[in-house]
């Protein structure tokens, strides 16, 4: 199934429930825009390469758009078509003033030099700058993409713009970037942990977890939960899975993958795959790495009772219909994986006040964004009988509704 097919899946189950006729539906699930752009560019070797990068503006009824860039091989039209609508309804349920975008550039990015990867955003900037900014589109980072690219990006658009930090958020913390967004994602999903765990009556201490990736948000989800006394037994990158069924060392595997860059050599635990990382007897599993890694093909293998979505899209619609009938509880990508979001919120509202937040206050309005968009969206699944994934996109689908009824289209 493909990636934007999924997403309409979810967002018309959600539709049903609420009952909205087919133009509705048509309106919130058409994009705004769609660019394609081509990024010719001088490799190291001197080869011309022409790459393709795209951008699709969802929708902004609720307010400017707002979504990362990735940058990867399978990166495609459709797939950050998908991505830009799951930011439309991300931005809702977290009830942040924004709509939903996305880009991306399909490239091998783990084989590109530094000086590459700067000249590949700087001609990405060229194709869009006109149809970004700090009040129509706000990118921000995502897979294959950080900090030092969003300083690349904003210094390219303020060529052609002048001076405007809040057009790009996810920036170096030195350069108008807010403190505490790059742990941001990790940090949500662990507050989001809690919270469920809270509604389980279970503690901390009695939770077994497996975490599929090891980038931005593997890693300071794994950084968080480790410190608040969960067990993480199992966590992987691109070079497989590492366990140790007794709870890893997680400071240690943190290191180790930093000093080498990857956890390939690992010797701590016991090394298994990625797939049978995703089967283990744990109670929370936690993909936070690719899409579409959860399938009618191993869904049934899943043994974890709690799935939290940290990537965007891990779960299929036909997985989802497969755990639901074991009783597992999923939480959402559009509310599990939302912190990322809105910490960028929180340094945009910083860039466009030229007033800097301290640490302390970024974290204590991410949990309370956080908690009170947790507890709507389970308050709802209980009153409307439905799952915690309808449940979120029937919030969000009401709001940005309604903000379109109440502007006009
Ligand atoms: P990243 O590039 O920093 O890290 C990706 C991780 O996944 C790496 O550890 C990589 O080795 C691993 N990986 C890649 N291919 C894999 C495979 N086939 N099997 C197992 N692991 C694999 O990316 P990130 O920023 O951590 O993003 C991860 C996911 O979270 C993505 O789905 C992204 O859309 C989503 N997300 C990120 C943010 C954010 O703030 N960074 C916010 C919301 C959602």
């Amino acid at each position: 199934m493909k990636a934007s097919e999924a997403t309409e899946l979810f967002v018309s189950r959600a539709c049903d429930r609420l009952g909205l006729s087919p133009s509705i539906r048509r309106l919130l699930a058409t994009p705004k825009r769609e660019v394609q752009v081509e990024i010719p560019v001088e490799m190291d070797d001197g080869r011309l390469e022409v790459l393709i990068g795209y951008r699709v503006q969802h929708n902004n009824y609720r307010g400017p758009m707002k979504g990362g860039l990735r940058y990867h091989h399978e990166v495609d039209l459709d797939e950050v078509r998908a991505l830009a609508s799951l930011m439309t309804w991300k931005t809702a349920v977290v009830n942040i003033p924004y709509g939903g975008a996305k880009g991306g550039i399909c490239v091998e990015n783990s084989k590109l030099s530094v000086k590459e990867k700067e000249r590949i955003t700087r001609k990405f900037v060229d194709q869009i700058h006109d149809i970004v900014g700090p009040h129509t589109d706000i990118p921000a980072p995502d897979m294959g993409t950080n900090a030092e690219t969003m300083a690349w990006f904003r210094n390219q658009w303020e060529k052609y713009h002048g001076f405007n930090p809040a057009v790009i958020t996810g920036k170096p913390v030195e350069q108008y970037g807010a403190e505490g967004r790059e742990e941001a994602t990790g940090r949500g999903v662990g507050i989001l942990a809690f919270k469920l765990l809270k509604r389980m009556g279970k503690t901390p201490k009695e939770t077994r977890i497996a975490l599929q990736g090891f980038g931005n948000v593997g890693f300071h989800a794994a950084k968080l939960l480790h410190e608040s006394e969960f067990n993480v037994v199992a966590v992987s990158d691109v070079t497989g899975g590492y366990y140790r069924p007794e709870g890893l060392d997680i400071p240690d595997a943190l290191r180790y993958s930093l000093q080498n860059k990857s956890l390939h050599g690992y010797e701590n635990a016991t090394r298994i795959s990625n797939e049978e990382l995703l089967a283990l007897d744990v109670e929370i599993l936690i993909p936070a790495a690719l899409g579409g890694v959860i399938t009618k093909a191993n869904a049934d293998a899943v043994r974890a009772k709690v799935i939290i979505e940290a990537a965007n899209a891990p779960v299929d619609p036909e997985a989802d219909e497969i755990l639901a009938k074991k009783g597992t509880i999923v939480l959402p990508d559009i509310l599990a994986n939302a912190g990322g979001v809105t910490v960028s919120y929180f340094e945009w509202v910083q860039n466009l006040q030229y007033y800097k937040w301290g640490l302390n206050r970024v974290r204590q309005e991410l949990d309370s964004v956080l908690s009170r968009a947790f507890e709507d969206v389970w308050q709802t699944a209980q009153d409307r009988h439905v799952s915690l994934r309808t449940a979120a996109f029937m919030i969000a689908i009401e709001r940005v509704h309604r903000a379109g009824l109440l502007s006009g289209f």
